[in-house]
């Protein structure tokens, strides 16, 4: 059963204070850089920016990867932006952010899958702003564990790699994609000395079943990962994958539940939760 009707009413945000908002979109446009927040056309862009915080996309606006569920711009990619990490260093300087959520396009055209460009990203940001918390949300680098180590030694204090969906699903979902392999990066960052926080994150609605989600919660704890986000996807267009059913809220507080007997220390488990949505208070609670 494929599902267009109108969204229901939990999905439906109540504008938050805009605060920051024209502040974070001056300082994006001035250093010339990308959002994941605004070419994923995050629901929740508001409320982040009026709290003054975004994901910055890094080596894009373009991706290699075809997946159906993703807004971001598939039609060309361009060389890494060397001003890239400066830029970015100064805009997170510039909003004063104590914690940052550096995001990246797939680019399987780049020897290393930009990794290089990450890491002097991630270098050049914790000079700018010594004692900032960094979460890396990055590709499957294609399997690439040399250019997957040049990550890992910046130290990122979460590593987030999307599952984004069950297995089942993979090839019309995520086709370019590979389950086990996402699952042998997560594990090779829980497993790195010194040992990474590590998080991935999952859609619902596209047609998962129950025992599916559960599977693979089991699989992110075999892992070692310890933070799970878990969110309603919402199709950006006719043209993407369609959504098949919309959880209501008391589905995901049940996962959360789930999630948690399984051993997961931080969970965000609600219809509008995306990857990097309050990562900071996610990174927290997992510390404790
Ligand atoms: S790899 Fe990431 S940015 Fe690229 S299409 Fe897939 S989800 Fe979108």
């Amino acid at each position: 059963m494929i599902l267009s009707e109108k969204k229901p009413s939990w999905l439906r945000r109540r504008m938050g204070d805009s605060g920051s908002l024209s502040e974070v979109l001056s300082t994006v446009r001035e250093n010339q850089l990308h959002t994941v927040c605004g070419e994923a056309l995050c629901p929740n862009q508001l409320e982040c920016f009026g709290r003054g915080t975004a994901t910055f996309l890094l080596l894009g606006p373009g991706c290699t990867r075809r997946c159906t569920f993703c807004a971001v711009d598939k039609s060309t990619v361009h060389p890494p932006d060397s001003d890239e990490p400066v830029h970015t260093a100064r805009a997170v300087a510039r909003l004063g952010l104590k914690f940052c959520v550096l995001t990246m396009v797939t680019r399987d055209d780049l020897p290393d899958g930009g990794a290089g460009h990450i890491a002097q990203t991630v270098e050049a940001v914790r000079r700018s702003c010594p004692g900032l918390g960094v979460e890396l949300l990055i590709s499957d680098l294609k399997g690439n564990w040399q250019a997957l180590e040049k990550i890992l030694n910046t130290l990122p204090d979460v590593l987030n790699h999307n599952l984004e969906t069950v297995p089942r699903l993979y090839p019309t979902v995520r086709p370019q994609a590979d389950y086990q392999q996402s699952l042998k990066l997560l594990s090779l960052a829980a497993g790195h000395v010194p040992p990474l926080v590590t998080k991935s994150g999952i859609m619902l609605g596209l047609g998962e079943k129950k025992e599916e989600v559960l599977r693979v919660m089991d699989d992110l704890r075999e892992a070692g990962c310890r933070i799970l986000t878990l969110g309603q996807y919402l199709a950006p267009s006719h043209r993407h994958h369609p959504i098949f059913r919309y959880l209501p809220p008391e589905e995901f507080c049940e996962y959360e539940k789930e999630a948690r007997a399984r051993g997961f220390s931080g969970v965000a488990s609600a219809p509008l939760v995306r990857s990097s949505y309050q990562a900071e208070q996610l990174f927290l609670s997992a510390r404790r």
